[in-house]
């Protein structure tokens, strides 16, 4: 069966090409898919431009379309199985993982099919009675959505349920490390009813099949999720036909420990922050800052739980995180280690492969201590089970140093002071504060950065909000002559 969906047709790449699929946990064969090309995805944008400009999609009645994505919600909780096994094959991930992922998946159709029809447009009160003004939403045209692996159909959720919400079409370019969970989405949209040409899936390399996207003129809306440079150049490359452009991109985010804080909940939630799927996550709590007086207490206990975290593949029941996603990011990872201990920080644990998991890409849980916010270690993004640890002084301190980034995702505060925490939270320069917690997240709040981790939103009122245009209808329901020069 081929891969590529393009005008509601299932095909293979125009020259044939296909690519492997390996599972990040043993190297094991996951499948083999279309690789498109250039030419196929400028064949998917003519695709999602007539079914933009002649098709039924963008007309159909809010209402319908919102009933459209509560019935895929459904098609996804009838397949989770499937997708949750599809995914953790792609990625690597805990297979509980990934059935939690398909749970918050179909939470996000659910909601963006609620709220496709709950505010289309207002009336505005111009204080002239011969005159019916109104402020109608309508889609933004053509969305290009590309996406990562770290999450890949959870990220693909964001965008599609409101593109589709809006009335948008779309041509989605999923990573090409984990292709397989954005086929089978592709099949319940078509089993839903979706007009052909409303959605179309190019899979592929992001030089390739993904560059025309953003500047090809028949597309109206770029939304990325990926990293900081890819995210620069798309920006780049559609300035030239001033596209709208909406960018999810990474993090270095601060999770801020003060002496006051709950000891246990704050040591759990600290791995649970940076571990969670080996690190892989954009909101990981990377960059541990604590109170100089509870700092080696804190340390020396986080090392302990770190060193006991097990390591497995998607389906050993007893592992707590996996690999990391290909051979090339763990080099990456272990570079970045190696350069934070040439510039001074402590290796306190990790910084090395496991042993007894030679056939995936694992690399263990790593901390490292005094570290100072000059170090680039500090800075960058690893992207991996890393965790670097500095110490502040006082709540000043902490914010000063957790806002010295140029990245803006999310962050924590851990503190039983309620007041400071409400202070040190209003202060963040962060899309996401949490206090004393870690992760969580609905469809119904934004998700977003300040600073260089992206603009716009997903989710909440302002992740709809971007796939639609505002339009002011003026009404003149006064016959007689009122021009200037009347
Ligand atoms: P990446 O930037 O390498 O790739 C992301 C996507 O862009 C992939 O589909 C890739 O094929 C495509 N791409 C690459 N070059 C392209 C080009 N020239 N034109 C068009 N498309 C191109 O990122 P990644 O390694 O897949 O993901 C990891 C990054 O994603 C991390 O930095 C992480 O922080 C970020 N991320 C952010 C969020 C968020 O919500 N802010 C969520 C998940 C991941």
């Amino acid at each position: 069966m081929p891969d590529l969906f393009i005008d509601g047709t299932w095909r293979g790449a125009l020259d044939e090409r296909t690519r492997e699929i390996r599972c990040p946990a043993d190297g094991s064969l996951v499948g083999v898919v279309d690789e498109a090309g250039g030419k196929d995805t400028v064949e998917a944008i003519a695709a999602a431009r007539r079914a933009f400009d002649e098709g039924p999609w963008p007309s159909t009645p809010a209402a319908d379309r919102g009933d459209l994505l509560l019935r895929v919600a459904d098609l996804l909780v009838r397949d989770k199985d499937a997708l949750a096994r599809a995914e953790s094959l792609d990625t690597g991930k805990r297979l509980v993982e990934s059935e939690y992922d398909i749970d918050d998946i179909a939470n996000c159709f659910r909601y963006f099919g609620r709220a496709a029809s709950a505010e289309t447009g207002r009336v505005v009160d111009t204080g002239t009675a011969s005159v019916d003004s109104r402020v109608v939403y309508e889609p933004v045209g053509v969305c290009a959505l590309i996406t990562p692996w770290n999450y890949p159909l959870l990220q693909t959720a964001w965008k599609v349920a409101p593109a589709l919400a809006a009335g948008n079409t779309f041509v989605l370019k999923p990573s090409e490390l984990t292709p397989h969970t954005a086929v089978h989405l592709m099949r319940l949209l078509e089993e839903a009813g979706l007009p052909a040409g409303a959605a179309n899936l190019v899979l592929g390399a992001g030089p390739e099949a993904g560059a025309p996207l953003a500047d090809h003129p028949d597309v109206d809306l770029v939304s990325f999720t990926g990293g900081l440079h890819t995210g620069r150049r798309l920006m780049a490359a559609a300035a030239g036909t001033v596209k709208k452009v909406a960018l999810e991109l990474g993090g270095k985010n601060p999770d801020i420990v003060f002496a006051d804080a709950d000891f246990e909940t704050a040591v759990d939630l600290a791995l649970t922050a940076v571990f969670l799927h080996s690190g892989q996550v954009c909101s990981a709590g990377a960059r541990l800052l604590v109170q100089d007086s509870l700092h080696d207490r804190f340390v020396d206990e986080l090392v302990r739980r770190a060193e006991l975290i097990r390591l497995g593949g998607p389906f050993d029941e007893q592992a707590q995180t996996g690999p990391l996603v290909s051979a090339a990011h763990r080099a990456k990872v272990e570079a970045y280690v190696e350069r934070g201990v040439a510039e001074g920080a402590v290796l306190r644990c990790g910084g090395r492969r496991p042993e007894g998991l030679d056939e995936g890409f694992y690399y263990l849980p790593t901390v490292l201590d005094e570290c100072t916010g000059d170090m680039s270690v500090v800075q960058d993004e690893s992207f991996g089970p890393v965790l670097t640890v500095e110490r502040f002084h006082d709540e000043a301190d902490a914010v000063r140093l957790a806002n010295d980034t140029i990245y803006g995702l999310a962050g924590a505060v851990f503190t039983t002071d309620g007041a400071k925490a409400q202070r040190v939270a209003a202060r963040l320069r962060l899309g996401t504060v949490w206090i004393n917690d870690y992760h969580p997240y609905v469809p119904q709040a934004e998700w977003g950065g300040f600073k260089q981790s992206g603009t716009g939103r997903e989710l909440g009122p302002a992740g709809l909000a971007e796939y639609r245009e505002a339009k002011h209808i003026w009404r003149n329901t006064d016959p007689s002559p009122q021009g200037w020069f009347a």
